[in-house]
């Protein structure tokens, strides 16, 4: 068993004067927190501020959601706010989600928790009248302090607080079994590295590279979606590229994305991936899609007396993203915005284009897609370096003429045409179908040689003279 750090009190003290004590982290606990914690108290039960939030107002961050760990057991805290749960899904696990006012509060009973034969949920969940047991079962220090408000009083058996202070993200207790017990945790110690730009521990990192090399098959317990979330806010991140060289290290990215495999044995092509990740607005697709974008490179790779080519590498890297967009179980919708990204990002950046070729551009990645493929562009040449002056002036020209189509509103896409399927369907007798998206790519086609025929009197005329012609014709 750890134990509770002897000095507690004075190591508060010092800390005040470099960092907000607990007495300025108080005003920022929304008064729902409050009021859940002091209804709590106010039955006779113990209740704490744990967890993420109380991590972030110490740090000055802004907490994305709140939880209260007490010593009521589940049915009790539902007695304790009738009438204002919102869920009861997490009730098997001791969790109850209270609706005070407008921030909801995640109530969690003490937990202590026993074996982990699966490697994700505890075998049993017995309820602990102990706030230290419940904090011993969390993952990180940083993670794994409590605080009771309104006694002002914090719990911080593990010196989470220390860990604050030097910026370094440890395990509570010996890394190896906390991570047998849970493998997402390997990638959790990552992802906050990326969110909060700490390092990790050295000795950590050591015993993941292990338990990793020993045991890959750990990782597969977990389900896609955990790992996908983790992977996510470890690429929004602000540091994403040195959790990134840490699951490179670890050997960790492979086992869970195979497809990265000859791309961490070319250590530039890796080091240039994770520059555009960290080039890039930090915006999920868009961080993805920079992680992605040459996956197909090594596959293509040949060298010539010209030197080194990569032919069709998005195409190749656009059907590997796929598979493991598909693996992590991304939406569809999310999966095809990274994809049109991988499989564009060569896309032709001249500034020289006719208007006419602008427009069949937009229309074929569309107009959203656009503005994040010159968002890519920009990052790929950020982190390529190379003539990098000329490249960026070339893209600047490019984007300002995007822009002022744009801005003009001219039809960039589909969507933009004066009429729609159904005006094509009505005019031309069509039942829903493939031949109404041909229609729609015709007058597409004959508007972008000049959009000035994009309107709907002149594109109905178009489709009625279509009709004519394909009554009059003899086949
Ligand atoms: P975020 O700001 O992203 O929500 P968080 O620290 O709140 O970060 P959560 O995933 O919401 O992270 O988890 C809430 C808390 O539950 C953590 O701070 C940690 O104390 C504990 N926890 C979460 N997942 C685990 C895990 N796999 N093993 C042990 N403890 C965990
Ligand atoms: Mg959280």
């Amino acid at each position: 068993m750890l134990t509770v750090g002897g000095n507690r009190h004075a190591r508060t003290r010092r800390f005040r004067e470099w960092r907000p004590g607990i007495r300025r982290v108080l005003p920022r606990i929304p008064g729902e927190v409050m009021a859940v914690i002091a209804e709590l108290k106010a039955r006779g039960f113990q209740a704490f501020l744990v967890g993420g939030a109380l991590r972030d107002l110490f740090l000055g961050r802004e907490p994305e959601d709140w939880d209260v760990a007490t010593s009521a057991l589940p049915g009790q805290v539902e007695e304790v706010f009738p009438g204002r749960l919102l869920v009861h899904t997490g009730k098997r696990f001791g969790t109850v989600r209270v609706l005070t006012g407008e921030i909801p509060v995640d109530v969690t009973t003490f937990r202590r928790e026993g074996t982990y034969t699966d490697g994700r949920r505890p075998d049993w969940v017995e309820f602990e009248e102990s706030v230290v047991d419940d904090l011993s079962r969390r993952d990180f220090t940083v993670n794994a302090m409590a605080l009771d408000p309104l006694a002002q009083k914090l719990v911080d058996p593990f010196r989470g607080r220390g860990d604050l202070r030097r910026r370094v993200i440890r395990t509570v207790g010996d890394p190896q079994s906390r991570f047998s017990e849970d493998a997402l945790r390997m990638l959790r110690f990552y992802r906050f590295q990326a969110v909060l730009n700490f390092r990790g521990e050295a000795e950590t990192e050591r015993v993941i590279a292990q338990v990793a090399a020993e045991d890959p098959s750990l990782l597969a317990k977990v389900s896609p979606e955990r790992v996908r979330e983790e992977l996510n806010k470890l690429l929004t991140g602000v540091a994403p590229g040195k959790a990134l060289r840490g699951l490179v290290r670890t050997g960790l990215l492979t086992i869970i994305a195979p497809e990265f495999t000859p791309v961490v044995m070319d250590p530039e092509l890796m080091e240039h991936l994770l520059a555009t990740v960290e080039a890039i607005k930090p915006e999920p697709h868009l961080r993805w899609a920079a992680f992605l974008h040459d996956l197909g490179k090594p596959a293509t790779r040949i060298q010539d007396g010209t030197g080194i080519h990569y032919f069709g590498h998005e195409q190749a890297g656009e059907k590997l993203a796929a598979v493991l967009l598909e693996r992590l179980r991304f939406s569809r919708a999310f999966t095809e915005k990274v994809l049109i990204l991988v499989r564009r990002h060569m896309f032709p950046c001249d500034p020289g284009m006719s208007d006419t070729a602008l427009r069949r551009l937009a229309a074929k990645v569309g107009r959203e897609a656009l503005i994040d493929l010159l968002e890519l562009r920009r990052a790929d040449i950020v982190a390529s370096g190379n003539h990098y002056h000329r490249a960026w002036r070339i893209l600047s020209e490019f984007a300002s003429r995007i822009q002022a189509l744009l801005r003009e509103e001219k039809v960039l896409t589909l969507s933009d045409l004066a009429v729609n399927g159904r005006d094509v369907m009505a005019v031309l007798g069509l039942a829903p179908g493939p031949e109404v998206g041909r229609v729609m790519q015709e007058l597409f086609s004959w508007v972008t040689e000049d959009p000035e025929r994009n309107t709907r009197e002149r594109l109905l005329r178009y489709l009625e003279e279509k009709k004519k012609k394909k009554e009059n014709s003899p086949c």
